[in-house]
């Protein structure tokens, strides 16, 4: 076992993270459902173009949308049945999405058109590539982009470790804890994978000391994989690739660049299992594992559910609410996104289905800064939260770039701490919307 290099700036740790709910709760696969709604932009980048037309056969794991461009992946049929209609269906961000029905035929059959590629060890770094960019894989922490394109950076970027990302430092969120515990060996050939494909052998998975029983099995199994484990102490938001390699290497990505600047690749944990299955069983990625938790819900727990499962669906499996819930998270409380329709279907970076009871969601009033500096504190990325967002309230958005607004996580650790109650997030997302889009209209002249 590895120590931790280094100890993140500023972050939060809430008292009771809910991690108990679901954490002992193995997972479970959905039963299959009459219809699925899958939508065809789940990723970061081009959106995909779809390939079949209604009426159409298809098979468990086809290909139904290819991607749309180099930065864009394509999407795959999450069971056997025929092409419904396309429609628009309520996208987690609060708009209406294009999506595809698959009206299921009850048999499940599965034809990918991959073959297994058992000898991975054996196999070129290039054909691997290939396969994990026809299974659609993308990263499925929450950010959804795609994972061909994270393993190609370019050759002046010498790059000489990957680290797995098993922070899972969100509360309530327990998909990863589960996946890490129930899959080790999955979780670990996806990482030996995708070392092969970067060329290097430095493997590091990052979690944090509230899994013991996750760290336990990984511990076990890491060697056969040349890999290490390091325990990292809990801390939110240890799981922000510049937070984890700082954590687990020491090493900092400089301002403004990647972590490939730093000589890293991170992935999720939930990433290198669905590269495992692509590679070892030609299966792209479909489905997922995501937490359905909270006061709220009957039995919270973790499911295996297909991509395209609308979210009143899996709350169904998880026995319905036992009482009305004050609001509908997809994702975790810090991160996550309010949702006003549970019709939204799971997408490839759907983590979590957190309920928050009426009694937890309380409406404060914002208040004028009283310059405490708590934002500043917990910042992990030492930004003066607190002055951007006075900035941006008076629309001097090139006073909030000049303090490197753009560089913010979103991680919401500074508003946590506002004693004001001041929307710092909501901020920091309007400015960055302003100054891409000045930047756009700037380009385009
Ligand atoms: S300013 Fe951004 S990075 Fe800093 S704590 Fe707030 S949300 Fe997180
Ligand atoms: S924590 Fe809130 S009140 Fe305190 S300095 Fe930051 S923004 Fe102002």
């Amino acid at each position: 076992m590895e120590v931790q290099k280094k100890k993140i700036s500023g972050g939060v740790h809430p008292k009771d993270d809910g991690k108990s709910l679901s954490s002992g709760v193995a997972i479970k696969p959905a039963p299959l459902l009459e219809k699925y709604q899958v939508i065809l932009c789940q990723h970061i980048g081009a959106p995909p173009k779809l390939i079949v037309n209604p009426g159409d056969v298809v098979k468990k794991g086809q290909m139904i949308a290819e991607p749309g461009g180099f930065v864009s992946a394509p999407v795959h049929a999450p069971t056997s049945g025929t092409v419904g209609k396309v429609i628009d269906v309520p996208g987690p961000m609060g708009v209406n999405q294009q999506a595809v029905e698959i009206l299921a035929d009850g048999k499940d059959e599965f034809d990918s058109g991959l073959e297994p590629i058992a000898d991975w060890r054996q196999a070129a770094p290039e054909v691997l590539k290939e396969r994990i960019g026809k299974a659609g894989i993308v990263g499925m922490g929450g950010a959804a982009f795609p994972t061909l394109v994270k393993l190609s950076p370019p050759p002046a970027k010498k790059i000489d470790t990957l680290i797995l990302n098993g922070a899972e430092c969100e509360p309530y969120l327990t998909a990863d804890h589960r996946l890490m515990l129930e899959r080790a060996d999955a979780v670990l050939t996806g990482a030996a994978i995708m070392a092969r494909v970067l060329g290097i052998t430095r493997i590091y998975i990052g979690i944090e000391a509230n899994k013991p029983n996750a760290i336990a099995e990984l511990q076990t199994k890491a060697p056969n994989y040349n890999a290490k484990v390091v325990v990292l102490k809990v801390r939110y938001p240890q799981g922000g690739e510049k937070q984890l390699i700082y954590a687990v290497t020491g090493r900092k990505v400089p301002e403004g660049m990647l972590p490939m600047d730093a000589g890293c690749v991170v992935q999720n944990v939930g990433t290198a299992a669905a590269v495992a299955e692509a590679v070892l069983e030609g299966k792209p990625l479909f489905e997922r594992v995501t937490t359905v938790t909270g006061l709220p819900v009957v039995n919270p727990g973790n499911w295996l559910v297909r991509i395209g499962t609308p979210i009143a669906e899996v709350l169904r499996l998880a026995g319905g609410v036992k009482s009305t819930p004050g609001k509908v998270i997809l994702g975790g409380p810090m991160m996550g996104f309010a949702q006003k329709s549970i019709e939204v279907p799971v997408m490839k970076n759907t983590s979590g289905i957190l309920l928050l009871d009426q009694s937890e969601v309380v409406q404060f009033t914002s208040q004028p800064c009283i310059r405490c500096g708590k934002c500043i504190d917990n910042c992990p990325m030492n930004l003066l939260c607190g002055t951007i967002s006075c900035f941006i309230e008076n629309e001097k958005f090139d006073k909030a770039e000049e303090l490197h607004v753009m560089d913010c996580l979103e991680c919401g650790a500074c508003a946590y701490a506002c004693p004001a109650h001041r929307p710092l997030v909501q901020h920091v997302r309007r400015a960055k919307a302003e100054i891409r889009a000045r930047k756009a209209k700037e380009n385009k002249k």
